[in-house]
């Protein structure tokens, strides 16, 4: 066997420029919008909560491209949820609320893809999440945009539709922690570094998407992005 190879880094495009956004790891939040909170049986301001997925589930997607989103093994309710993605530039452990968005390089909108039924099962047996949220192809991301161009995206509205009807729609206000709490939690736990990105959570409205199916999503400023489940 043959070790003497390095693995490729996975990478994601950056809006306006040839050089690409290296992924270091992806961190996830659960649950930080209410309605979405209430739609999966909860209730209330939980203290934020994270999970991961491997960095090269990235699948980038191009502006004005449909990309083609494999179908994952092992289910039959596989969901979009769709949410705002932030890139670090910068890492660090402990940091503050109010020195968080200077650790920003820039933003991106993705979907946290998810076999449910797995998430389900794991839930009920009180077992980890990786086979429901970790999975190949889960992640697809637009190219980032620097966040001296991305405007105000605490401002923005996030949305997803399937086959041109909407299915999810929120302001990112309406986020129970926002990005610089998040940031401060994830850095309590975690030494954060350039190349992480973390998908912030979902609205309500998450559903299932089926083989065939065209799923595009967008956030205000940020772009969309378009893929076809195959
Ligand atoms: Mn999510």
């Amino acid at each position: 066997m043959n070790l003497a190879f390095p693995a490729a880094l996975p990478t994601v495009p950056v809006q306006g420029s040839d050089t690409r956004f290296p992924v270091r790891r992806i961190y996830c939040v659960g649950r930080n919008y209410a309605e979405h909170a209430q739609e999966m049986g909860h209730s209330g301001r939980e203290a934020p909560f994270f999970f991961m997925k491997p960095a090269d589930a990235v699948l980038p997607v191009a502006p004005g491209e449909t990309a083609a989103l494999p179908y994952p093994s092992q289910t039959q309710d596989l969901h979009h949820e769709v949410e705002l993605v932030v890139a670090l530039g910068r890492g660090g452990r402990d940091i503050a609320p109010a020195d968080a968005l200077a650790h920003v390089w820039g933003y991106a909108v993705g979907l946290d893809m998810t076999r449910r039924d797995l998430q389900a099962h794991a839930k009920k047996q009180g077992r980890p999440w990786c086979i429901a949220k970790g999975f190949d192809a889960s992640a697809p991301i637009t190219p980032i945009v620097p966040a001296a161009q991305a405007g105000d995206v605490q401002d923005a509205s996030l949305w997803l539709a399937v086959n041109g009807k909407e299915r999810q729609r929120s302001r990112i206000d309406a986020m129970l922690w926002s990005v610089p709490e998040i940031i401060a939690h994830l850095s309590a736990a975690w030494t954060l570094a350039p190349g992480d990105l973390i998908f912030t959570g979902t609205p309500a409205g998450v559903g299932a998407v089926v083989r065939g199916d065209v799923l595009e999503g967008g956030i205000d400023g940020l772009g969309t992005l378009r893929l076809a489940v195959s």
